[in-house]
């Protein structure tokens, strides 16, 4: 390596590391017409996606105000898998925050190892 190429690239994702496409399901109708039965669907994203910086109680009650949405959704269960898939880590998704879906991820990645969990 010489001088010009040190550094060249740094920081930059490889095209198999993209954060925003790893993991997307493919790019097809049936992949995604769930959203279409989102309770959401029509609403302002701000309710889901809380300010930068926002306090811990602020946080807590706009987390929880897109949580009473999401309770009664019809594809709850596809918003926080699809949120799973692709490592959502902005957000409310699925009825859970970015740190409720850390921890079920953590859990599955444990499962899947073999080690079991006791309850
Ligand atoms: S679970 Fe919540 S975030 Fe997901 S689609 Fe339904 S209302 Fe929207």
């Amino acid at each position: 390596m010489n001088k010009t190429q040190k550094g060249k690239g740094k920081g930059i994702p490889k095209r198999d590391d993209n954060h925003y496409t790893k993991g997307l399901p493919a790019p097809l109708v049936e992949n995604y017409e769930w959203k279409d039965l989102a309770n959401c669907k029509d609403m302002d994203t701000e309710i889901f996606f809380l300010p930068w910086g926002a306090r811990t109680t602020t946080k807590k009650k706009l987390e929880d105000t897109a949580k009473a949405i999401c309770v009664s959704c019809p594809v709850i269960q596809q918003c926080l898998e699809f949120a799973l898939a692709t490592k959502e880590t902005y957000g409310v998704w699925g009825g859970t925050t970015p740190e409720e879906r850390a921890k079920i991820l953590e859990q599955r990645e444990l499962e899947a190892s073999g080690y079991e969990i006791a309850n």
